[in-house]
């Protein structure tokens, strides 16, 4: 039987997630077939609750959905649960199980493609929105020293801290425009961008949230945004001499725990970050 499976979020915009899934769908000749679902706040119910029609294998579910969509679904992985963010949902027999595989869709490409040693790093998280919570978790899991959290509303990074303040030996939050947010950079061995500063798209996509100057040379500075490839925080980094890690493998890898989720089969990871980079680079021409 042919069976179904998609991304579920609002709007969708130029998502590459279908083209990078059907690939590895295909690599396994499955008679499934992955699709773009648009789906407005006020239909979201009445969408989640087909999917436990057999034919659905499950969704993934992007923003502005991952919050709600925890008391749509009838059982949530304790990972999921912590983090407070659903983006893969399987439909096990007529029960739909939330999942999140985001953190460690973040965490693995800094162990497996820069091979990050975390051992009593310092760690700077800039932004404390979904894609921030899921990186919080995945640090804390980490042997890192230290964590800063800078966010632009100061309250929101506070709340975050105060979530990890006794996993990791040092926490501390700063607004995005202070003395402390400047020295928590020259400091930082690992600097993330959480927030969707430089993405393209976004009212200013040239802005970089941190200049060239105080960027330290010897450290690693991963932007999870991934369109475009380069963005201008990465331009920054590259200029100061730090080493870079962009947004893309780890869209390709929270995409590849969810294929596994709903197939038990081992994703095709090098297939699916090849066809995701021909994807990408065709919505840039
Ligand atoms: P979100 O929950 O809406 O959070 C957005 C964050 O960006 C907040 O911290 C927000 O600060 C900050 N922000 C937005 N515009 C800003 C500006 N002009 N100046 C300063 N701060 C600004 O979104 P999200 O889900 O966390 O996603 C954030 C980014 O991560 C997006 O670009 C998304 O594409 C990317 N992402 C990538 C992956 C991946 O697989 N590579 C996965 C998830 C997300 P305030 O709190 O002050 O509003």
């Amino acid at each position: 039987m042919k069976s179904l499976v998609g991304l579920l979020g609002y709007p969708l915009g130029h998502s590459i997630s279908p083209v990078f899934q059907q690939a590895a769908f295909d690599f396994y000749s499955l008679n499934t077939t992955y699709q773009a679902w648009p789906t407005p706040p006020d239909v979201l119910r009445s969408k989640v609750a087909s999917l436990r029609n057999d034919q659905y294998l499950g969704a993934n579910i992007t923003v502005p959905h991952k919050e709600r969509i925890q008391d749509m679904v009838d059982i949530m992985d304790p990972e999921a649960e912590k983090i407070g963010a659903v983006n893969t949902i399987v439909n096990n027999r007529g029960s739909l199980e939330g999942y999140n595989t985001d953190s460690q869709g973040f965490v693995i490409p800094l162990k497996k493609l820069v091979r990050f040693d975390f051992k009593g790093k310092r760690v700077l998280l800039v932004g404390a929105g979904g894609a921030a919570r899921a990186a919080v978790f995945a640090l804390a899991g980490e042997p890192i020293q230290s964590l800063t959290i800078s966010n632009r509303t100061h309250v929101k990074a506070t709340k975050l801290t105060d979530i990890v303040k006794h996993l990791v030996p040092e926490v501390s939050h700063t607004g995005i425009e202070s003395m402390e947010f400047t020295k928590a950079v020259s400091n930082a061995d690992l600097i993330v961008n959480s927030t969707s500063i430089g993405m393209s798209g976004t009212e200013d996509p040239m802005l970089s949230p941190i200049p060239t100057s105080w960027i330290p040379p010897n450290s690693l500075v991963y932007d999870m945004v991934y369109n475009p490839p380069i963005t201008p925080l990465l331009s920054e980094a590259l200029r100061a001499g730090a080493s870079i890690l962009g947004g893309l493998p780890m869209l390709v890898q929270q995409g590849a725990l969810a294929f596994e989720k709903w197939t038990q089969l081992e994703a095709p990871i090098d297939l699916m970050s090849k066809v995701a980079e021909e994807a990408l680079s065709k919505t840039l021409n």
